[in-house]
């Protein structure tokens, strides 16, 4: 466990602010880490100094800032065990650009007949830009199984990798379970079959030592804004060889060497992949975040990540009212844990917590396909990373507790709702949900899921003559998307589908908005679904009148 955290707290003068009355206590480090003085210092020493474009000037600060800005490459391969330097390391805006530069460079050397493997636990920013290059190619996406402990079947793997694998894309760490993946094994598996790997290292390069060379990997990407650096950079490490053979994703100034009105030459390794002015500051910047995190010791930070972890996940197990995700206690994970609370919605939960100062996540935490696995529509998402403390996982469990009544969870959502941040007709329609359920055949249906909340539903309709009769809602959502489906259902019944159509803020207008900007989302949320079913059906029948003609 890192031993002084008091002191490194201080570097993180965020970490002193209150939210309302309350400390803040910030347990949503999976998305994005908090930026310490030492690295944010450096964007004042840079435009204070020597702020200029970088590469091209033959003048001081723009010798300055380029040699700074190269360097910070070269800090960055050595930061992820690359021997190459500058050359294996690009800049890119986040781990997901450098998915993409991958995908891209990639493309062409597939077609019908390859097979992409991925893990049922990838991130969208892997799982959606492999589906997208297999409908550009005719190549097919196959995914590894997870079993019901969060880890990955190994064994499962190995019958898919085989001759026809071109690709395997993998993360490192879930950012949901917290399991540490066997990338070794699976870079050895794919490299027996003729196949790249890329490992996705958002969620390990912040928290564990990385050796792209001992793991093999051919790839390698990551973010800086959830390892301490700032958010709009990030890196993507490639062997020399295979960068150079990559095709680059954007042209334009600095990626070329030579340029005739007929043709154009690439720029040298990683120069080529980093088209116009780079984000010169947050480069450098990520380099101080590389220096901050080696000086405290990144097998501390792994140690202090799954010591949190296990210390959570304890604590977590021993409500009855918990059900928790991924890897069993005592096997190592990153300092993550992710949950449900019988009977309370994820996002209710976070708007409870988010009032007592703990930010968490609620959602699907851009891995859509991992819950349908898990049979579920989101969870909620507790991170830690080296500022936080075992006082401060106490502090989300205490909160989970109640207060000195101590009332369960389930209890406070209510009190919460009924609180008069919100208005009447929310909590009424809470308690008392109208036209809820579904109808026998109805003339139109709306499904929807909202991704980043969790939220899910359906709309049922019953039109005569332009006039919606009868509708009802089935939902999985939130308390309070809930209740304005509830309030919706009741101010549309008897009007016209032309006036569902055009809803434009009549539910939170009617609710005079008594309700956090927070959970404005879930006020205005079903009111969208609904007007686009109306819309899709009007059309629809627009379309269907004109055929006739
Ligand atoms: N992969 C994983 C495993 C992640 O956790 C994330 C961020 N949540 C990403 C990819 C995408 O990172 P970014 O949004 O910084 O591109």
């Amino acid at each position: 466990m890192v031993s002084d955290i008091s002191e490194l707290r201080q570097d993180f003068p965020v970490l002193e602010r209150r939210v309302g009355d309350e400390p803040l206590t910030y347990l949503d480090n999976a998305a994005t880490t908090q930026t310490p003085t030492q690295v944010y210092e450096v964007y004042e020493e840079f435009y204070e100094g020597y702020n200029a474009n970088v590469h091209r000037g033959i003048h001081a600060l723009s010798h300055e800032a380029s040699i700074a800005y190269e360097e910070a490459h070269d800090r960055l391969a050595e930061f992820v065990g690359a021997s190459g330097g500058r050359e294996e390391m690009v800049f890119t805006k986040n781990t997901t650009e450098g998915i993409n530069i991958v995908a891209y460079g990639l493309r062409d050397q597939l077609g019908p007949g390859d097979e992409i493997v991925l893990t049922e636990m990838e991130h969208h920013a892997s799982l959606v830009t492999w589906q997208q290059v297999a409908e550009r190619t005719g190549a097919e996406v196959r995914y590894v199984r997870v079993d019901d402990d969060g880890r990955l079947d190994v064994e499962h793997a190995k019958e898919l990798i085989g001759p026809d694998t071109a690709v395997v894309s993998v993360a490192h760490v879930s950012n949901v379970l917290g399991t540490v993946n066997p990338v070794e094994t699976l870079a050895e598996l794919a490299h027996d079959a003729g196949a790249y790997v890329l490992v996705d290292g958002a969620q390990s390069a912040p928290t564990r030592p990385v050796d792209v060379e001992a793991i093999d990997a051919d790839f390698f990407a990551f973010s800086g804004h959830k390892m301490a650096g700032p958010t709009g950079i990030g890196g993507l490490y490639g062997k020399r060889h295979l960068l150079e053979e990559l095709d680059p994703f954007c042209f334009g100034g600095e990626m070329i060497s030579h340029v005739t009105f007929d043709d154009a030459k690439w720029n040298e390794l990683p120069w080529k992949f980093e088209a116009g002015t780079p984000p010169i500051a947050s480069g450098i910047a990520l380099a101080a975040a590389a220096d901050y995190l080696d000086e405290i010791g990144m097998e501390r930070v792994r140690e202090h990540e799954d010591e949190l972890a296990q210390y959570a996940l304890e604590r977590l197990e021993a409500r009855d009212d918990v059900e928790t995700y991924g890897p069993p206690p005592g096997v190592e994970r990153t300092g993550l844990v992710s949950f449900n609370v019988e009977g309370v919605h994820g996002h209710d939960l976070s708007s409870l917590l988010n009032d007592r100062g703990i930010a968490v996540r609620a959602g699907d935490h851009c891995t859509q396909p991992l819950h349908d696995v898990l049979d579920l529509p989101g969870s909620v998402r507790a991170s830690f990373y080296v500022y936080n403390t075992t006082e401060e996982v106490d502090r989300l469990l205490d909160a989970l507790d109640g207060g000195p009544g101590h009332d369960g969870v389930a209890e406070q959502v209510e009190e919460y709702l009924a609180s008069d941040r919100y208005h009447d007709r929310i909590y009424e329609h809470h308690r008392n949900p109208h036209n809820e359920g579904g109808l026998d055949d109805p003339t139109l249906r709306k499904h929807s899921e909202e991704t980043t909340c969790g939220d899910e539903g359906e709309f049922h309709v019953d039109v005569a003559d332009g006039t919606i009769e009868r509708i009802a809602f089935e939902s999985q959502s939130c308390a309070v998307s809930r209740a304005v489906a509830s309030i919706l259902s009741e101010y549309l019944e008897g009007r016209t589908l032309e006036e569902a159509a055009s809803l434009d803020g009549e539910v939170a207008a009617m609710l005079e908005g008594t309700f956090p900007d927070l959970r404005r989302d879930c006020v205005v949320g079903p009111e969208e679904v609904i007007s686009e079913a109306a819309r899709e059906y009007l059309d629809g029948e627009r379309a269907a009148v004109a055929g006739d003609d």
